[in-house]
């Protein structure tokens, strides 16, 4: 069973977490840690010889070019996770017809290869966005891996189909890879990574992977790069945020490398057959 791994790349301060602390304007003048933690994660994928889907930032391939076609040439897919980081329940659908397609053409220029998934910043496709799907077939994506089908404030579909599934709309299909769940009580729990893969233990992760396997089912798991790097700048949020964003930062690459030990993993595109 092969299982997606996916990285969406960006650095520390594009957190929805600290949208309102770090906004768009001062971005720029952060301290950036993208090339050191997204060299460090090239380095473990190819010290276990694993090839993964990096959902890049358009604002960040802007910034760190040589980076994303460093990754390419790696043999890593490079998808889209648009441009600005902006939610896509504050787009109207120009805006995102413009940030989808602008993403797009900028990383195909950029690597010269067809750029076919997207990944919307922080799962922002919800009930009420499901539009942005018309929008993303329009534009000419072939998957998305943006719905999350569980119960969370800022995002989730909880009753959303949780396997690979075609999805139908007014403007054709799409394939949607859902983040990665079990069920548990009849509640589905997520497993996909980021906050939830830092937070449970691993045995708790690896079980949860393997029952899904055992149903032929790939997981698929998401880190961000600034998820191995406990070096990054703190800022001052409130508790909720600081758990959320900080708790077991020096736990993730070891975590990372006993996934990439214990399961087979290939970027999302392979995974789908696309
Ligand atoms: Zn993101």
């Amino acid at each position: 069973m092969i299982n997606a791994l996916s990285i969406d790349l960006e650095d520390y301060y594009h957190a929805i977490a600290f949208e309102k602390i770090i906004g768009p304007a001062k971005w720029d003048n952060c301290p950036s840690r993208i090339v050191r933690n997204v060299n460090r994660l090239l380095e473990i994928l190819n010290k276990h010889k694993v090839k993964a889907t990096f959902f890049v930032l358009g604002w960040q391939a802007q910034r760190v070019p040589d980076l994303i076609k460093q990754a390419a040439a790696a043999g890593h897919e490079i998808a889209s996770h648009g441009y600005g980081h902006k939610l896509i329940y504050t787009q109207t659908p120009d805006e995102f017809k413009t940030d989808v397609e602008t993403t797009k053409k900028l990383l195909e220029q950029l690597t010269g290869n067809i750029v076919c998934g997207y990944r919307a910043p922080a799962f922002s496709i919800v009930d009420k966005t499901l539009w942005a799907l018309d929008i993303l077939i329009q534009a000419g994506y072939l998957y998305d891996s943006s719905i999350f089908p569980i119960i969370h404030d800022r995002y989730g579909i909880p009753g959303a189909e949780r396997f690979i599934h075609q999805i139908s709309r007014k403007n054709g299909k799409i394939t949607e890879f859902p983040l990665s769940t079990v069920k548990f009580a009849g509640n589905n729990i997520p497993i996909a990574g980021g906050g939830y893969l830092r937070f449970m233990p691993y045995w708790f992760i690896k079980r949860a992977i393997a029952s899904l396997n055992k149903r032929q089912k790939p997981a698929i798991i998401y880190i961000h790069p600034w998820e191995i790097d406990p070096g990054q700048p703190i800022q001052a949020v409130g508790k909720l945020t600081k758990i959320r964003h900080y708790h077991n930062l020096d736990k993730m690459e070891y975590k990372l490398e006993r996934l990439l030990t214990d399961f087979n993993f290939a970027p999302v595109s392979k995974v789908l057959g696309i």
